[in-house]
């Protein structure tokens, strides 16, 4: 079951291809990013930090993944805007500043970089790569075959060894990477599902959205939940609202 990326073998040529390297295979750079992402990149970073983000890893790990390579070439230059954006078959890149805060949720204060991290929800695989900077392993699951395949071919270029790419309902879980010191879902349901609390390390913690009525809020509307499993039980801290799309069984 453990699928890992099929990273082949440099394609004759293009390993010394020179700059602007191919977000993927074949394709060219886009257009409107211009040639130094870095400089549109690292004014991302400024801006996340203004917006409270402190840990030094989550900003170092955002300046470090080009997130226009994830997106389709035409919305390439939106790449570096705090926004969703659309990845086909109805589903969206989460806002960098989201992919930031619940980073920096996950990791807790901590400067050491994590163990094993479960990711619910690839989509393109942009969290995963960021992910990967911060985890010694990085299990992300997707239910939507066509995203997980769009996943896999936005890291191939990539070459992050750490991270593993899984087809299947994530609601399950992945048992045979548990237990995870992290658990961070990227779509939102009425209530965590068992079998992440089961995977999750004692000392770990989730980060997932929920709707607000199963996180005790009064309204429908979704919030970011974090779940510390702790020696003396389960510590439920309600965040902010969020909007993420709905956590679905089964896949496809
Ligand atoms: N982290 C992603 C965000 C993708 S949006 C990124 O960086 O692009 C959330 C994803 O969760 C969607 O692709 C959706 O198909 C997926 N999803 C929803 N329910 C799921 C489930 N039960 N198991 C796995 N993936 C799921």
């Amino acid at each position: 079951m453990k699928e890992r990326p099929s990273f082949p073998a440099r394609v004759k040529g293009l390993g010394e291809q020179p700059k602007p390297r191919p977000a993927v295979a074949g394709i060219e750079q886009p257009q409107g990013i211009g040639l130094d992402s870095g400089a549109v990149r690292q004014r991302m970073v400024e801006k996340l930090a203004a917006l409270g983000i402190r840990d030094a890893g989550v900003l170092a790990a955002m300046a470090s993944v080009e997130r226009h390579r994830f997106v389709d070439s035409a919305l390439a230059n939106q790449g570096y805007e705090d926004t969703s954006l659309p990845i086909g078959l109805g589903q969206t890149i989460s806002k960098p500043s989201v992919v930031a805060r619940m980073a920096e949720l996950l990791r807790n204060g901590s400067a050491a970089k994590m163990g094993r991290v479960l990711e619910i929800g690839t989509g393109c695989g942009y969290q995963a790569a960021v992910l990967s900077q911060l985890a010694s392993e990085v299990y992300s699951i997707e239910r939507l075959r066509g995203l997980h395949d769009k996943a896999r071919a936005n890291l191939r270029t990539l070459f992050l060894p750490n991270v593993h790419l899984l087809f299947g309902d994530g609601m399950l879980g992945f048992p045979t990477g548990a237990p995870y010191a992290g658990i961070i879902a990227a779509a939102g349901g009425e209530a965590i599902p068992p079998a992440w609390i089961e995977q999750l390390a004692l000392g770990g913690r989730l980060v997932a959205p929920v709707s607000g009525t199963a996180s005790g809020q009064a309204s429908a509307e979704q919030v970011l939940m974090v779940v510390d499993k702790t020696a003396q039980g389960l510590r439920h801290t309600v965040l902010e609202a969020v909007h993420f799309v709905p956590l679905k069984s089964g896949f496809v």
